[in-house]
């Protein structure tokens, strides 16, 4: 019998969905397409082998995550459905982001058009500016944490398995791309934190690469403590100004995010159509 991470659930089990194909792989399990068979509801099935949490004791990072995010209501935030767990596996439902990963659409075009970009640094805007108000930090924003969904709004994962993720990035000094001076300089952190990886990965959409990213993570750290980067000439007026508000060294000197939300670039594009 396995020991019980989280309150089960007994009325769901796996048998309750047609479970369809496979979508991603993650560091304990894979993640499936599947509909409730009674309700018809797509969704997908993160399944977790509970040997595997165990082994790499992550279950308090998992039950972390759980907790944050059943509690959280906000069209740009991942919806956690539910969970249940049989001897094997232990399965979150998930709202489904048929889109995919914002950092799989990155490698495959690119770079985004402003438009597109910061019609996505509005919605991650409005959705840290819910958790911030419920005093969740989210401290591993970055585009392989961000889903898309049918309609093309963002949708914020990951929750609580940060300190994971944040050892797995995907490029070769990647893990300390996103971190903001304070963390690399190994001071203490509140959820501006959050704003200065929101400068970041404006300037990562804008321009296809992390404004800090180095062949190795000293020249990185040192990049990041003294906020050396340069900005393209084909990025616009607007768009450099909000980068340069939230990557400031100092904490407080990071635009807050209700004026992120009224900022030029940012209202430039407010209410057009997502398409291109
Ligand atoms: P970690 O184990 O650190 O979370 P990960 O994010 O790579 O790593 P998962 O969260 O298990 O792993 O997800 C694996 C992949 O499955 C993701 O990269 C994503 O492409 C896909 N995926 C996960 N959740 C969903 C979802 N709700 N809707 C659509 N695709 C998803
Ligand atoms: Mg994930």
């Amino acid at each position: 019998m396995a020991p019980e991470l989280l309150e089960r659930v007994p009325q769901i089990s796996l048998k309750s969905f047609d479970i369809g194909c496979l979508i991603g792989k993650g560091q304990f399990g894979r993640v499936y397409i599947a509909r409730e068979k009674l309700s018809g509801y797509i969704v997908a099935l993160k399944v977790l082998s509970i040997e595997e949490l165990i082994k790499v004791n992550a279950e308090r990072q998992l039950r972390r995550e759980v907790e944050i995010q059943t509690n959280l209501r906000h069209p740009n935030i991942l919806r956690l459905l539910g969970y249940f767990q049989d001897d094997i596996y232990f399965v979150l439902i998930l709202e489904y982001a048929a889109k995919g990963e914002l950092y799989k659409q990155l490698v495959k075009s690119r770079r985004l058009k402003e438009k597109k970009a910061s019609r996505y640094i509005a919605q991650t805007a409005k959705a840290l500016s819910y958790i911030h108000q419920k005093h969740v930090i989210h401290r591993d924003i970055k585009p392989e944490n961000l889903l898309i969904d049918f309609h093309d709004e963002i949708k914020i994962a990951d929750f609580g398995l940060s300190v994971h993720t944040i050892q797995r990035r995907r490029t070769i000094c990647g893990t300390l791309d996103y971190l903001p001076p304070e963390m690399v300089e190994g001071k203490e952190h509140d959820e501006k934190i959050d704003l200065w990886s929101l400068g970041v990965l404006c300037y990562e959409l804008l321009t296809g690469t992390a404004p800090f990213e180095e062949a190795c993570h000293t020249a990185t750290y040192k990049r990041i403590a003294k906020v050396e980067f340069t900005l393209p000439d084909h990025l616009s007026f607007e768009a450099c100004n909000l980068i340069c508000s939230l990557l400031q060294h100092d904490p407080k000197q990071r635009l807050p995010l209700k004026d992120v939300l009224k900022h030029p670039w940012i209202r430039e594009y407010e209410g057009q159509p997502s398409s291109n």
